[in-house]
């Protein structure tokens, strides 16, 4: 039952490397941001601190000469955000309500109100859905089936065995690459005769003599047990319709990524994928007061200093928003909290009764 009520300036979901920004950010400015992240969860794939919980070695985050571990280094975001008085509340958020402010989030405990909402959800890696690919016991998952092969890869139980790698894109070729270092052969099944990765990338795989590519082919199942682990999976040609069993000693799901956004689903703009649009200028979504940082509103450079770009700019544009100050929507428009809007062009401002009223500065004339 709903009980607990809270009520703040800036609430943040996620505590990746967008949120965490954010809340350093806001809590800075003395905002008091209450952060909310989702609790471990394997079967859901969830861990606070988001895919770099799942990272090793960390090589490209600026002011880290030597490279730092992944969970290391969310670590050290997360301290640094308490340090400044961040609140952490580790939750599932069950409902939102953005149609007016404060916005509502539903907890199974709290009813959550706030005036402005920064949301850093990320995204997770995607899976088939076959056959032995859930988490154990349901499944394989975690006993020879990963999403992560910087994870997972290393490990004994794939030394100089046969692996196989699902996918066609950048994903499965880095991944697939990497893992060559410790397997005795790779195989990349995907369902097409032709790689959707980059040329470099493929042409970087098609060099590499342990990897081998078997076409137009999806995998139906995954086959082991609890004591082997995987054995093998189930391979079904496109083409011919024959299916085969292919033996390999774990199985690695490179099929891309999904932005963790169903719960604000016809509520923010997305696009068809489900990443929140935002402004290009700006975090803002189409909510004024919504903003959206990291993964979840970006399909094209999810890399972790990226994300921790724009949590620093969603914390900026909340900020701004909360001292009444314009802010730019993905419309164009300007919007302050009051509800203004500043025209593209910067001519007019329509007031929220719709009125429009010239956009200068009245002055006195000298004398009058
Ligand atoms: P993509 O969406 O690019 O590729 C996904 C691949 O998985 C496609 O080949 C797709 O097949 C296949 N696939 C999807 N769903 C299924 C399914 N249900 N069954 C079988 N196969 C499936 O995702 P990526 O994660 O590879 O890349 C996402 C973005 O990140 C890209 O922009 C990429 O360039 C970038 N990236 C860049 C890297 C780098 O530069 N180092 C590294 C990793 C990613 P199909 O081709 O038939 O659609």
């Amino acid at each position: 039952m709903s009980n607990q009520m809270l009520r703040r300036n800036v609430v943040i979901i996620g505590s990746g490397p967008a949120g965490l920004t954010a809340a350093i950010y806001s809590a800075r400015a003395n905002l008091k941001p209450l952060l909310i992240d989702a609790p471990t969860d394997a079967e859901k794939h969830t861990v606070p601190g988001g895919q770099l919980m799942i990272t090793t070695e960390v090589e490209n985050y600026p002011g880290f000469a030597e490279g730092i571990q992944g969970p290391e280094l969310m670590a050290d975001f997360r301290k640094q955000a308490e340090r400044f008085g961040t609140e952490f509340l580790e939750t599932w958020i069950e409902r939102v309500e953005l149609q007016e402010r404060p916005f509502t989030l539903h907890t199974r405990d709290q009813v959550i109100q706030t005036e402005t909402l920064i949301i850093a959800s990320g995204a997770s890696a995607k899976w088939l859905g076959i056959p032995g690919e859930a988490k154990v016991p349901n499944g394989l998952g975690g006993h020879g089936v990963s999403a992560c092969a910087t994870c997972d890869g290393p490990l004994p139980g794939f030394r100089n065995k046969a692996l196989v790698v699902v996918g066609g894109g950048d994903t499965a070729m880095e991944e697939a690459t990497f893992l060559t270092r410790y397997a005795s052969r790779v195989f990349v099944v995907h369902r097409r005769d032709k790689l959707r990765a980059s040329k470099i990338m493929q042409e970087k795989a098609f060099r590499n003599p342990k990897l081998e590519f078997i076409w137009d082919t999806d995998v139906k199942e995954i086959l082991g047990n609890s004591a082997d682990g995987v054995t093998g999976v189930r391979l079904h040609n496109l083409k011919t319709s024959e299916g085969r069993v292919f033996p390999c000693s774990g199985v690695f799901i490179a099929i891309g990524h999904k932005p963790n956004s169903d719960l604000f689903k016809g509520q923010l703009e997305m696009d068809e994928v489900g990443y929140i649009k935002t402004s290009g200028h700006s975090t803002a979504t189409n909510i004024p007061g919504v903003f959206a940082s990291g993964d979840v509103q970006d399909s094209v450079y999810r890399q972790a200093v990226t994300a921790a770009g724009t949590g620093c700019m969603a914390a900026l544009d909340a900020e701004r928003f909360l001292d009444h100050l314009p802010v730019m929507m993905p419309s164009g428009d300007e919007v302050t909290m009051e509800g203004e809007h500043v025209t593209p062009d910067h001519q007019a401002i329509i007031t929220p009764d719709g009125h429009m009223v010239p956009n200068k500065v009245e002055c006195a004339t000298p004398g009058e």
